[in-house]
C-alpha cells in the first residue's frame, strides 16, 4: 500500500466486483473520500460472458471490472488490490498487507463463493458447460441436451427451470433419494417432459475440451451437452459476522438482515450484492451498490450538518 492510501477515508468500500465499484462511483462522483479494498476474486470469473445486463450483454467478466475501475479513478477513488481480514467498530479496517485504514461508513460487497459438487469434471468444466443459472448461459446452449446434477431437492425446481431452455433434460438424482420427489415434483417432471435417472453419477465425461455425457457410478453413459449444477453459496459475510450484524437463513445460506438501502443492523454498515442475497446477479449487485452509495453520501452529508457547530 502507498502513501495516498492511509490516513481517515469517509467511506471504505470492501470488494471491488459490480456492487462495491457501483457504490464507489457514486461516492467518487459525490466528492466523498472513498477507498475500494478489492482481493480480485470475482465470482464470476469462470465465464467469458457476461450476460444479461443491458448494454452490456455478452462483455467479458474481467472487461466489464476494469472499465469500472477506469470509471471510478476519474472521481478520485483509490483502489488497492488486497484483501480485509479484521474490521472494528469505529472503523478500523486492517489489510493482509498490514496496514489499518480508517473509515466513517463501509460498504461490505465481499460477494459469495460457490462450493461446486465433488464429482470429476464439474470443477474443470465450471462456467463453460457446467452451469448453475439458466439466466446467464440458457440462452448460449438453449435446445442442447441437457442434464441436472441433483445434490439437493431444490434441484428438481432447476430441472423444471432450465426445460425452458431445452427439450431435452435429464435429472440425474446422484445423492437425491428417487422416495424423497413428492406427487407434484413428479406430476411437474411429466409434465415438462424431464426424464429421471436415478444413481449416483461418477463423473463428467470430456473429449477434445467439450462435456460428452454423464457416467453413472454402474458404469452407464449418458450423452449430454451441458450440465446443470447447484453449487452451495457460501456467503462472503464473514466482515459483516464479525462486526455484529444480524443474519437470517434462507435455503442458500445467511445473509444479513438490511433496509431497502442496504443498511445491516450495524449503524454506519452497508451491504450489496451477493454479500447481501444469492439473488444478485450482476445487474441488481450494481444497482444495491449505486443505493448503498447514494444514502451514505446523503446521509453523511445530514450527520455533518446535524453536528455542525
Ligand atoms: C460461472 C458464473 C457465471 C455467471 N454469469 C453471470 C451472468 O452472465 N450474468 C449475471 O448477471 N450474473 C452472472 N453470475 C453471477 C455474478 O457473478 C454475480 O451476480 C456478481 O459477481 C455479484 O457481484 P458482487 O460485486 O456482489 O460480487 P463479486 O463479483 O464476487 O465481487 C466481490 C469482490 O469482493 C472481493 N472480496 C471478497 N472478500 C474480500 C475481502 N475480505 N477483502 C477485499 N476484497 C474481498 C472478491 O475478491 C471480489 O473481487 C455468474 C456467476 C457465476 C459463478
Amino acid at each position: 500500500m502507498t502513501e495516498t492510501h492511509t490516513g481517515t477515508y469517509e467511506v471504505v468500500v470492501i470488494g471491488g466486483g459490480a456492487a462495491g465499484l457501483s457504490a464507489a462511483l457514486v461516492l467518487g462522483r459525490s466528492r466523498r473520500r472513498t477507498l475500494v479494498v478489492d482481493a480480485g476474486e470475482p465470482r464470476n470469473a469462470p465465464a467469458a460472458h457476461m450476460q444479461g445486463y443491458l448494454t452490456r450483454d455478452g462483455m467479458s467478466p474481467a472487461e466489464f471490472l476494469a472499465l469500472g475501475r477506469e470509471e471510478i479513478a476519474r472521481y478520485g477513488v483509490e483502489l488497492v488490490q488486497d484483501r480485509v481480514v479484521d474490521v472494528t467498530s469505529g472503523f478500523a479496517v486492517t489489510l493482509a498487507g498490514g496496514e489499518t485504514v480508517r473509515a466513517r461508513r463501509l460498504v461490505i460487497a465481499t460477494g459469495l463463493k460457490d462450493e461446486l459438487p465433488a464429482v470429476p469434471g464439474v470443477a474443470e468444466r465450471f462456467g463453460r458447460d457446467v452451469i448453475h443459472c439458466p439466466y446467464c448461459h440458457g440462452w448460449e446452449v438453449r435446445d442442447q441436451a441437457f442434464g441436472v446434477l441433483a445434490t439437493t431437492p431444490l434441484s428438481v425446481h432447476q430441472a423444471l427451470m432450465v426445460s425452458q431452455w431445452s427439450k431435452d433434460v435429464t435429472l440425474f438424482l446422484h445423492t437425491v433419494a428417487e422416495s424423497g420427489l413428492t406427487d407434484d415434483d413428479l406430476r411437474r417432471l411429466a409434465a415438462a417432459g424431464v426424464a429421471v435417472v436415478p444413481g449416483e453419477v461418477a463423473e463428467l465425461v470430456v473429449e477434445d475440451d467439450r462435456l460428452t455425457g454423464v457416467r453413472l457410478a454402474d458404469g452407464t453413459t449418458h450423452p449430454r451437452d451441458a450440465v446443470f449444477v447447484a453449487p452451495r453459496p457460501i456467503p462472503g459475510t464473514g466482515l459483516l459476522e464479525k462486526l455484529g450484524a444480524e443474519m437470517q437463513e434462507t435455503p442458500f445460506g445467511a445473509y444479513p438482515v438490511v433496509d431497502e438501502t442496504g443498511l445491516t443492523t450495524v449503524p454506519g454498515v452497508w451491504t450489496a450484492g451477493n454479500a447481501m442475497g444469492f439473488a444478485e446477479q450482476v445487474v441488481n449487485a450494481a444497482a444495491s451498490g449505486y443505493r448503498a452509495g447514494a444514502t451514505i453520501n446523503g446521509e453523511l452529508l445530514m450527520t455533518d450538518l446535524d453536528t455542525a457547530p
